[in-house]
């Protein structure tokens, strides 16, 4: 075996889909689970899923063309420069790790990796695993012996996901939209996913979340006295999980600079690698283009040279996220202002804000 993968979110299942049957991927869920993310999936992400046979029109995705940002009953709308899809984790993840065992890689599910190092895998129910190359994909979750070095230090958020059936009146007027909802300690995403259930993903600072109660309830409550578009959106709407997907403690803006703890056989892939503002919407393209640069370096067995080229293809589009992300987040009411006064400027956020097309070239 050539490589060991582990975690099977899109960056790992990605990579297996590229080596097949050299590589084992290790997953610690058996099976298909949801994930909290705002599920929208760019150009960029699209052409590289496209590449490893995945069509997400054909697992159900809703088209997104426009953009709408938000803060309380004023919004700014403007049209995309592609169309964007919107998918559930839990299908998009799935799909690609059965396109990851068709391609003959090895899948072993349900097995959490408590350690990394040079001499291999320690996982649950299945020992030490060695193999020359480890694709490190485990997303948020570091594991022991390759923690990240946090290259900012994360915010005091937590995230909350949750599905929603919308009213059919407020379901027809969020179609086609990402809507980007700016509120006092932290901002939402609302939009369509497959079979049209609606999905409200947020962060929130952690003293509002405790003042708000702490509890799923009490943030909602707190959301529409803040944000009476959502009130209007949400109103007859159902809930469809029982408890909210959480996160908590996000390292925005950090980019992996390799450190003692890193070994030549290791390359980290997705929110290993860097971890851009989620209201870019841009995570996944980030996932999957680090699979196939990871991959194509790997060949060449040059851990080193991949992270060297990924700081370098991601720099600008992460800091210039966090640059936008952070004068969102201080005056989100000039925000919307601006993008009403000049129509192009969300257009022009979210090209800057997208893995850069000379990044993407040579893969
Ligand atoms: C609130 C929020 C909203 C977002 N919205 C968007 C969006 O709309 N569009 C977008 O493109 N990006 C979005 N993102 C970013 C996107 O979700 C991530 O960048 C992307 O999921 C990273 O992919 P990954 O494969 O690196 O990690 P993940 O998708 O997190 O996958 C990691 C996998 O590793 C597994 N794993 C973890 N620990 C272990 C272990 N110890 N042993 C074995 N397996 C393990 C997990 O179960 C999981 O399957 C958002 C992020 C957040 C926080």
């Amino acid at each position: 075996m050539e490589a060991l993968i582990a975690g099977g979110g899109v960056a790992g299942a990605a990579a297996a889909c590229l080596l097949g049957p050299r590589v084992t991927l290790i997953e610690r869920e058996a099976e298909a689970h949801h994930k909290i993310c705002g599920e929208f999936i760019s150009h960029e992400a699209q052409s590289y899923l496209a590449r490893l046979g995945i069509d997400p029109l054909t697992l159900g995705a809703a088209p997104i063309n426009a953009v709408r940002l938000v803060h309380g009953d004023r919004a700014a709308c403007a049209a995309l420069r592609f169309r964007g899809l919107s998918l559930s984790r839990r299908a998009l993840d799935e799909a690609m790790l059965a396109q990851a065992g068709q391609a003959g890689a090895g899948l072993l599910r349900g097995h959490a990796i408590r350690s990394a190092s040079p001499a291999g895998l320690e996982a649950d129910g299945l020992g030490r695993l060695a193999a020359p190359a480890v694709f490190l994909a485990t997303g948020k979750h570091d594991l022991r012996g390759a923690r990240r070095q946090p290259s900012r230090a994360a915010e005091n958020l937590v995230g909350l996901k949750m599905y929603l059936v919308l009213h059919p009146a407020q379901r027809a007027e969020l179609a086609g939209h990402v809507e980007v909802l700016l509120f006092r300690g932290g901002y939402a995403g609302l939009q369509l996913v497959e079979g049209s259930v609606a999905n409200l993903c947020l962060l929130i600072d952690r003293a509002r979340f405790k003042a708000a109660g702490g509890t799923w309830p009490g943030v909602r409550c707190y959301l529409e006295q803040d944000c009476p578009h959502l009130t209007r959106r949400l109103a007859g709407a159902a809930e469809t999980l029982d408890r909210p997907v959480s996160i908590f403690r996000v390292p925005y803006g950090h980019l992996h600079a390799p450190g003692p703890a890193d070994w030549p056989g290791l390359f980290r892939l997705g929110d290993q690698m860097g971890v851009i503002p989620s209201f870019c919407g841009d995570g996944i393209s980030i996932a999957l283009h680090s699979a196939f640069a990871a991959v194509a370096a790997h060949r060449a067995s040059d851990a080193w040279a991949y992270h060297a080229r990924m700081r370098r293809d991601l720099k600008g589009q992460i800091d210039r996220a966090g640059w936008f992300y952070r004068a969102g987040r201080a005056r989100p009411g000039l925000a919307v202002v601006a993008a009403r006064a000049w129509p192009g400027a969300l257009r022009w956020i979210a090209r800057l804000t997208r893995v850069p097309p000379w990044a993407m070239a040579d893969l």
